[in-house]
């Protein structure tokens, strides 16, 4: 079986509470509402969508560090959203994160080679002269100097840093790794860099990735697989190219409008979608379609009428798309919102 992780009809809420002595639910915010994807093994999937989507909620769910609100989290075919603290602890060998801000996750009065150990620690495994031996191979294996073991984080450069993230995440030989936007805070020459380390360590190592991302073109190069999140829900999903080559749904045309692209002859061709409005509040998700009050397509049935997520006719089954009325091919779209009567 190639499925590694399936999550099924995931909804993560989070309570706003009021009150001093007796603290009452007065709202909850729907960071993830309704998610339903699958990740392959050895495969990378990769989650983009504005800040405030959900997709790091969901990241953080799939990890096991945010218990879910409804549904269930399938890996390899265990369901890990009702597992004891022993259970999560044994999880979590098979599952790392690698973080955005490669300052802010590693503790600066640390040692690096101590800093990389930690999950050897954590699970009391390989003392001593054979925990620094790993370590040090581990510094190998991401293209850091094992010589510098002893150093502290300040004395390596912003890339150097996300490399230690990355050997921390390698020591336990994890099934999947979760990169929650792990070039963003980098130099676009340093992302490049870090991106190709993480395609050969896949290679080499078999790993799975999810990789998380504001920018489609930032996953473009390593996803074998994309999907786009707004307000909480997978809007549209697609093998390889297939959402760059014709994106089906408008919010997605529009983030693609959006992402750089080095191609000049595509960047042409590409007319930037200024969305109208910011992203509504995930306390109360608008009604029907919840991309209607910015869609420039939008007509009367998106207002009232939640889309599922389905293949729209002539699409594969491999690229469902959640919208009534999906982008045609050669379809132009302005960036104009539509008046709905
Ligand atoms: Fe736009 Fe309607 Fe499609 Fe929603 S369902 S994305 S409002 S056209
Ligand atoms: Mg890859």
């Amino acid at each position: 079986d190639d499925l590694l992780v399936s999550v099924e009809g995931v909804y993560k809420h989070f309570p706003i509470r009021q009150g001093i002595v007796f603290k009452r639910e007065i709202a909850r915010v729907h960071a993830v509402d309704g998610v339903d994807l699958q990740v392959r093994r050895g495969e990378t999937l990769g989650i983009v969508g504005e800040s405030g989507c959900g997709k790091s909620t969901l990241a953080r769910c799939i990890t096991g560090l945010h218990p879910v609100t409804r549904g269930r989290i399938l890996f390899e075919g265990a369901d890990i959203t009702g597992l004891s603290k022993a259970g999560l602890k044994a999880f979590r060998r098979d599952v790392q994160m690698i973080f955005q801000d490669p300052y802010g996750s590693l503790n600066p009065r640390r040692r690096v080679g101590s800093i990389i150990g930690d999950p050897f620690a954590i699970h009391g495994l390989a003392d001593g002269a054979d925990r620094k031996r790993r370590v040090q191979e581990l510094m190998e294996l991401v293209g850091l100097n094992p010589e510098h073991y002893n150093r502290f984080p300040a004395e390596f450069s912003g890339g150097q840093r996300q490399r230690i993230g990355v050997a921390r995440a390698l020591a336990l030989r994890p099934k999947l790794i979760v990169c929650d936007e792990p070039v963003s805070a980098l130099d676009v020459s340093i992302q490049a860099q870090v991106i190709n380390l993480l395609n050969d360590l896949q290679g080499e190592l078999g790993l799975t990735y999810v990789f998380i991302a504001h920018d489609l073109s930032v996953v473009r190069h390593v996803s074998d697989r994309v999907a786009v999140m707004y307000l909480g829900r997978v809007v549209e999903s697609a093998d390889g190219e297939d959402l760059y080559r014709a994106p089906r749904h408008p919010y997605a045309a529009a983030l693609l409008s959006a992402a750089s692209v080095a191609d000049p002859d595509e960047a042409e061709r590409a007319e930037r979608i200024v969305l109208i409005g910011d992203v509504p509040s995930p306390v109360d998700p608008p009604k029907g379609c919840r991309f209607h009050p910015r869609c420039p397509k939008a007509r009367e049935r998106c207002v009232s009428e939640d889309p599922e997520l389905v293949p729209r006719e002539g699409d594969p089954p491999s690229h469902p798309t959640a919208c009534h009325f999906p982008v045609e091919p050669g379809e132009r779209l302005s960036g104009r919102q539509a008046v709905i009567a």
